[in-house]
């Protein structure tokens, strides 16, 4: 899945033309909506004759709608163009190690029905009520395929899960068996990659443009996916990305989903956080994460600590991918960042300190993906096959 630099790319040669073209002006219209064709063609090096072309076959497709006129800039006044965004085209299907949602949305990665259930630790018993919504929302027969985000390790060419250690499911063919049962194409991705490739399309405009970002992702572990040149780089089988293991510590204050008490996870997710917390309290069992970030929010100190130690190890793994991977930005994506005035302060103040100096610092923002960011990383599994023309596998 190869997404068009829009900054670059002009034209192409012989027979990948049209396809190239095709997602020049898709992309345009995706990005820039409502945008007319003149804008198109004034801002590509695309012939006006070509752009109407295109768009006559997207309107056809149902990608792209007229939407009436826009303002004169002298002459007639020109038509504006934006996304066909009626009615569910994708499923997203989020496994998390506490629920699992399944959602529909359109074109533009809106929401439209979402239905959620706890995820039974027998994949079966999973798989088997995921397969039961699924045939209940593709019933209108609009959908053209099943994005699935897990939080382990997947074989993205064959959809099969090789691990997920909360569970641990080992070796299941979670891709084929959905296919099986629905008819429809499924793509399966780790969390991290798919919330990357998410944040990639449909996220904060300053990272549209980014080339190469890292997103961690903070939820009961810690996952990274990276972008590079404009990509998830997946490594040998898929499992790149795997830094929630690399060691920070020792005693963490909780074990690693691998079983370990080193690991940046076990010092830096959501379950640390709250045994922090509940260790500084002295209660007998931990709130969950989103009650400590209320608390933290409405100036319990305690619950602030927490947080703060969590955003400080959260920093020292951060800083040790930026020295190592230098990319233009880090995504900080999860529930943490409804918490971000509180832990902004920690997480820059040490990443500046260990960039060397001289060197471009890599900006480390907050995800401004809406809702649930697993979610629409399922989602974008699916959509972003639309918009970079690759065919679903
Ligand atoms: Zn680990």
């Amino acid at each position: 899945m190869r997404r068009i630099d829009l900054r670059t790319v002009q034209a192409a040669n012989l027979h990948t033309i049209r396809d190239i073209n095709r997602q020049i002006v898709l992309n345009y219209v995706r990005e820039r909506e409502p945008i007319s064709r003149a804008t198109i063609a004034r801002e590509t090096a695309l012939q006006r004759s070509t752009i109407s072309e295109i768009v006559e076959a997207l309107t056809g497709e149902g990608l792209v709608e007229e939407i009436g006129e826009g303002k004169s800039t002298g002459g007639r006044r020109p038509t504006l163009l934006r996304l066909r965004s009626i009615g569910p085209i994708a499923i997203g299907v989020n496994i998390t190690p506490t629920y699992t949602t399944i959602a529909t949305s359109d074109l533009a990665g809106v929401a439209l029905q979402r239905e959620s259930f706890q995820t039974d630790p027998i994949p079966e018993r999973t798989l088997e009520r995921i397969i039961e919504v699924i045939r209940r929302f593709s019933d209108l027969g609009s959908i053209e395929g099943v994005g699935v985000s897990i939080p382990g390790l997947v074989n993205p060419a064959t959809g099969g899960v090789i691990f997920v250690p909360y569970f641990k499911w080992r070796d299941l063919p979670i891709a084929e068996t959905i296919s099986k049962a629905t008819g429809l194409p499924v793509t399966i991705d780790n969390d991290a990659n798919a919330v990357a490739l998410a944040e990639l399309w449909f996220g904060r405009p300053d990272i549209r443009d980014a080339r190469d970002f890292i997103f961690v992702l903070v939820a009961d572990g810690v996952g990274t996916g990276i972008i590079f040149d404009g990509q998830v780089y997946r490594g040998v089988r898929g499992a790149a990305g795997e830094f929630g293991h690399m060691i920070v510590g020792s005693d963490a204050p909780v074990p690693c989903s691998c079983g370990n008490d080193d690991c940046w996870e076990a010092f830096a997710s959501e379950r640390a956080a709250t045994a922090r917390y509940q260790t500084l309290s002295g209660t007998s069992s931990a709130p969950d994460f989103e009650t400590l970030i209320d608390r933290a929010l409405a100036g319990e100190q305690k619950a602030r600590s927490a947080l703060t130690e969590t955003a400080r190890y959260l920093a020292i793994g951060i800083s040790n991918l930026v020295v190592g991977l230098s990319p233009e930005a880090v995504i900080v994506g999860g529930a943490i960042t409804r918490a971000w005035s509180l832990i902004e302060q920690s997480l820059t103040e040490k990443i500046e300190r260990s960039v060397r100096r001289g060197l471009p610092s890599a900006r480390i923002l907050p995800s401004t993906l809406n809702g649930d960011p697993t979610l629409m990383g399922a989602l974008s599994l699916v959509l972003t096959s639309k918009f970079s023309g690759t065919a679903m596998g």
